[in-house]
């Protein structure tokens, strides 16, 4: 895609001696100049504290932060600013639901359902929750040897009972690079009266969103996956669900009146939102927002995926690598796992960081699901809008000199 490469300083250098060729984008994006200028014009010129002051700067930074607040909800297509609530990322999202609803919600007998697939942060979460209600937590299992079959929607039907009160499930695997039918898979849980989370980390800055196409109840997104500062992100939560829940962290600026004998909370939003957020963060979020939309997220999409769909076919050229996720011709993210026989993914890593190029090489945060796979660890390649066709050369022919010298 044309003029995207010269909107990212950091991608003019050379590492090793090499131009950087960065394929760890599914660990972290990079910033566009127009996110790094709305960070440095926020400090330079706005920055106070928000909600507290009358003065003309905080009434900046408030005006920016809240602005942000009903970007992001524009951003993935939720009705109403109030059912954005800032957090440190997606993590942070999973276990403030978690820590909010499945606490009041979740009996001995209720059911956690997530998938095979999960990240740990949508994962830890819920197994944490599980041991401290008595629920329990059940996982829809992955189809093939390499993760090749995605989620069994089969099984998925059966586990689905009434006992289960959330389905949490990942739009975009991390690691294989699945893209789950959220739409379909929000509707199953709806059906047996199941809430939805779904874990958006990884699609949220490579395609459009729209939660309430999707229909689910709540989703959560990290900034630094999409373009945008790092200790920023967002659980996007249905309205009146929030309007339920109990703030699990108190103090200032989530409540509206406190003595001595205890408090009362402000309204949603910020009855969520204890201590001073992250405003700059949020404020550069925003201008992520702004950035990936001028850009289109459709044409991302299809950008990452074509990516995704070249690097797999031309992997799988090399002699003795083991492809994980969706097969050659299946629909993919720009997500691609692999592990080269008699090469450990650290090494891969490291002899390709020699070429400039950026990989990682481990377990991804799915420790579960590698070892499901037999793996301890695989070498993962992820896109992004600014990465080009070429780069993928470049990944391959640095993979062929690797394979040489361990052979
Ligand atoms: N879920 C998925 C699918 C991820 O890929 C990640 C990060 O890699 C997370 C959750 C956790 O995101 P964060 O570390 O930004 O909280």
């Amino acid at each position: 895609m044309r003029g995207i490469r010269e909107a990212f300083p950091i991608l003019h250098q050379s590492v090793n001696g090499k131009p950087l060729v960065y394929l760890d984008n599914a660990a972290t994006t990079q910033k566009p100049r127009a996110v790094i200028d709305a960070l440095v014009h926020y400090y330079e010129r706005d920055n106070s504290n928000v909600h507290r002051g009358l003065h003309a700067l905080s009434m900046r930074a408030t005006d920016g932060y809240e602005g942000a607040r009903a970007r992001v909800a524009r951003f993935i297509g939720a009705a109403d600013p109030c059912e954005i609530l800032f957090t440190r990322g997606t993590t942070e999202s999973v276990n403030l639901v978690a820590q909010t609803w499945g606490r009041a919600n979740l009996r001995p007998g209720d059911v956690v359902l997530a998938t095979e697939m999960e990240h740990h942060g949508n994962l830890v979460p819920w197994q944490e929750l599980a041991r401290a209600s008595g629920a329990t937590l059940r996982l829809v299992p992955l189809l093939g040897e390499n993760g090749e079959g995605g989620l069994d929607l089969a099984a998925l039907d059966s586990l689905l009972t009434p006992q289960v009160k959330l389905f949490a499930f990942t739009h975009v695997s991390n690691t294989l690079g699945t893209i789950n039918p959220a739409a379909q898979l929000c509707a199953k849980a709806r059906a047996v009266g199941a809430l939805t989370l779904v874990d958006a980390a990884q699609s949220a800055g490579h395609q459009p969103i729209d939660v309430q196409a999707m229909g689910c109840d709540f989703l959560a997104i990290s900034g630094h996956k999409m373009c945008g500062p790092t200790g920023i992100g967002a659980l996007y939560g249905r309205r009146e669900l929030l309007e339920k829940l109990v703030p699990y962290e108190t103090g200032g600026g989530m409540v509206a009146t406190v003595s001595y004998d205890g408090a009362t909370w402000k309204p949603t939003p910020e009855r969520f939102e204890a201590g001073t957020p992250n405003i700059a963060g949020a404020i550069g979020l925003a201008a992520a927002c702004d950035y990936l939309d001028s850009v289109g997220r459709e044409h991302i999409a299809a950008h990452c995926h074509e990516l995704g769909r070249i690097a797999y076919e031309r992997l799988s050229e090399l002699p003795g690598i083991r492809l994980l996720g969706p097969a050659a011709g299946a629909e993919r993210s720009g997500i691609v796992s692999f592990a080269l026989a008699d090469v450990h993914a650290h090494d891969v890593v490291t002899f390709a960081d020699e070429d400039g190029l950026a990989l990682r090489g481990g377990h991804h945060c799915n420790q579960p699901l590698m070892h499901k796979l037999g793996l301890t660890s695989t070498t993962r390649a992820s896109f992004a809008l600014y990465n080009t066709a070429g780069e993928i050369d470049t990944l391959v022919a640095s993979l062929r000199r690797i394979q040489k010298f361990f052979a």
